[in-house]
Order: structure tokens, then sequence, then C-alpha cells
């Protein structure tokens, strides 16, 4: 009765759900899982952004929004760029989406054609590749080693442009790696654009969780060629309210608001006071980020001694919440190691077979120290075996 079109068809079947639904139902076994596979921080919203919601709601501002989000929130994230990062984009150079994954989708439709070939450090976020390739643009991954500590080689990136070549995606902090790209590599990004009439899409939604590194804007050195993506899930854990946000050249950002114009409309006005008081309030913000990130630099410490004296190799990641461990000792198959590691200790890992990472399994530290230690536990017990 029905045939799935060819766009439908052509999504690659995630290897972390394949993993979460085991996870799943060994617990449904009465199993103990640890989940090491989450991407969101375990700590809950902080107290003045819920209360903010709680008075949207109450107060009725429950209804549509202008389609780029409601004028304070362009203006408070306007302010934002410039504090935080230097950046110069005035309110109406900005749009807010439904989580930063619809600011990447709409910037994707809004940018490329069929053919257009698209540049991605690897390993990678596993959304890049596979929403690029919705557009019908050809995403190109170039590689980075563990051994570099997943630092982008910006002569290995040139010699990867061609004449099709339209767009290079960043992620800095990284998601799988961790790795924050020095400024001396985004200043040589910038001038690969700049020279060869490139897009920098930049993913930024990791920047407060970085632990040992400078984080930089690439945005400062090339505003023409850049389109800055961020959010509010993982800084302010509000991964459930889905707010993110773009700045960038005012033309994509019209194009952006065309597009979201005819699919979503606009972010979930609630969410967006919510989002506003996180902004504003930046203080008590600010004190939120302080500590989540100490815990997690204890959390990260721990984790990585933990995995390197297992024998299971891991560099120190500098940002984000995530861990790529190399499990070649468990097997040298990532999706058989996560697979074991599943089974016979109970903890749920993801392979690195989506994030273009062989060998290796990510584990978030997004999660209490007593897991931590009993993971590791768990780890040592498959490793002797
Ligand atoms: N970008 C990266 C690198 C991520 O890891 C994630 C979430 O896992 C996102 C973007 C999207 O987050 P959200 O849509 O919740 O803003």
């Amino acid at each position: 009765p029905f045939r799935l079109s060819a766009r439908a068809q052509s999504l690659k079947p995630s290897a972390t759900v394949a993993v979460t639904s085991r996870a799943l139902e060994l617990q449904r076994q009465g199993l103990d899982v640890i989940s090491m596979s989450v991407g969101e921080p375990d700590f809950d919203t902080p107290p003045h952004v819920k209360a903010a919601g709680i008075a949207a709601i109450e107060e009725g501002k429950t209804k549509y929004t202008p389609v780029s989000g409601i004028p304070e929130l362009r203006e408070a994230i306007s302010a934002k760029f410039r504090r935080e990062n230097g950046l110069d984009y005035a309110p109406n150079a900005v749009t807010v989406t439904s989580g930063g994954k619809q600011a990447l989708f709409n910037a994707f439709f809004a940018l490329l054609n069929p053919g257009d070939e698209v540049l991605i450090p690897a390993p990678h976020w596993v959304s890049y590749p596979e929403m690029v390739a919705l557009t019908g643009a050809v995403p190109v991954t170039v590689p980075t080693t563990p051994q570099q500590g997943f630092q982008l080689d910006p002569d290995a990136l040139a010699a990867a442009i061609t004449p099709r070549t339209r767009m290079v995606i960043l992620n800095s902090p990284g998601n799988p790696t961790g790795a924050v790209f020095p400024p001396e590599t985004l200043r040589a990004v910038a001038d690969l654009a700049t020279q060869h009439g490139l897009m920098i899409v930049t993913d930024e939604i990791y920047e407060h969780l970085v632990y040992d590194a400078e984080q930089v804007s690439i945005g400062t050195y090339a505003p023409e060629h850049t389109l800055t993506i961020n959010g509010a899930s993982k800084a302010y854990a509000m991964t459930g309210w889905r707010i993110g946000y773009a700045g960038g050249p005012r033309e994509v950002i019209a194009a952006m608001n065309a597009l979201q114009s005819q699919s979503t409309s606009n972010a979930s006005s609630v969410s967006q006071y919510a989002a506003l008081a996180a902004l504003e309030q930046h203080e008590e913000t600010m004190r939120f980020i302080d500590r989540a990130r100490t815990a997690y630099r204890e959390r990260r410490d721990r984790i990585v001694a933990g995995l390197n004296a297992l024998g299971l190799p891991t560099p120190t990641p500098q940002g984000a919440f995530y861990v790529m461990a190399d499990t070649r000792a468990i097997h040298t198959d990532e999706l058989e190691a996560a697979r074991i590691i599943l089974d016979e200790a109970q903890v749920a890992v993801v392979p690195g077979t989506d994030f273009a990472a062989p060998g290796q399994v990510r584990l978030s530290y997004a999660t209490s120290m007593d897991n931590i230690e009993e993971v590791l536990r768990r780890l040592e017990g498959v490793v002797r075996r």
C-alpha cells in the first residue's frame, strides 16, 4: 500500500540505537545495566531556568512566536555571542530553532545543493554525514587519529578540497573525541575557507565544557564565511527543552527562517522563555556551569586513568563529556567489542562505527563517579577474560 521514499530509505540505521535496544532488553531481563552511552548532562536543569518556564506557562506565553524566536531571546543571544565569543551578530542575524540539531538541519538545507562536497573531520558526530546526505550533498571525511589527540591537520583538510567543495563542518569541543581545536588550526581553516569560498558551519554546543584548552570561535576569523551553531542542551542541562540557535550572515539566517516557517514554525514558546532566563541571569547560570565543569573534569580524569590502566588506550580529551577508548584488546572489531562489554559487563557503550572511529568505543562520563568506578571494575573483568 505504500512505498518509503528514497530519502527515508537512504538513512543509515544507527549502531547506537542497536546497542541501546539491546541494553533495554537486558534491563527488562532484570540485569543491572550501566549506560555510558548517553549524550546528555546528568544534572537537572537549573532552578532559575525551570522557574522561568513555569512562569511562562502560567502567564499564558503559550502561543506561536515569530519564526526566528521571540525578540528578547534573539537580543539575549546576540549579547551572548558578543560577550562570550567575540562575535558580532545583530539580533536579526540570529535564529532560534528546536535544538541545535534543527539549526544544523536548516543550515544544510539552506546552503547545500546535490553534488556539493562537505568536509567533515572524523571521528565525527553521527548526524553530520546523514543530514548532509539528505540534502543530496556528499559528505567527505577527513581523518584524525587518537595518537594526535584527534587534532585536525589543516594540510589534510586542504588536500581534500576539490572544485565541488562548498562547506567545512567543525565541532570543537568535539563529540565523540572531546578534541578542542587551537586558535592556529581555526585560523588555518578560516584562511582556507576564504581562499576557496567555502562556508564553515561550526557546532559549538560543547563550548562551556572545556577543561585545559582555550575555546575560540572560528567566526571571529572569517565572519562572512561562518555560521555558528549553539544551543541550550549541553551548557544548561536543557536537552528536553529543545532550544538551539544560530548566528551568521543575514541572508543565510533568512533562508533558514524561510525553511523553518514551512516546517516547525518556531521553537517551543515556553522553552524560549526558559532559555532567555539562562542567558539573562548570566551569573547564576555561570555558577551552575562551573559546578558541572568541575564535576566533569574529575570524572574525566578518573575514567581516562582507569581505562588506560586496564590496557584500553584512551587519550585525554580536552572538552565535552566523552572519551574514546581503544578496545582492540577486547576485540578488533568495535561492534563486537561493544557487544562483549554489554553482554559480559552490562555496560552500554557506543561502538565507533558510525563516528568513523574503527577499533574504538565511546563512553560518556556524564554520569556519577560511583557509576564510573563500577564500570571500571566491570571492565577489568572483561579485559582479564
Ligand atoms: N551537536 C553535537 C555535536 C551533539 O553532540 C548534539 C547532541 O548530542 C547536538 C549537536 C544536538 O543537540 P540538541 O539538538 O539537543 O541541541
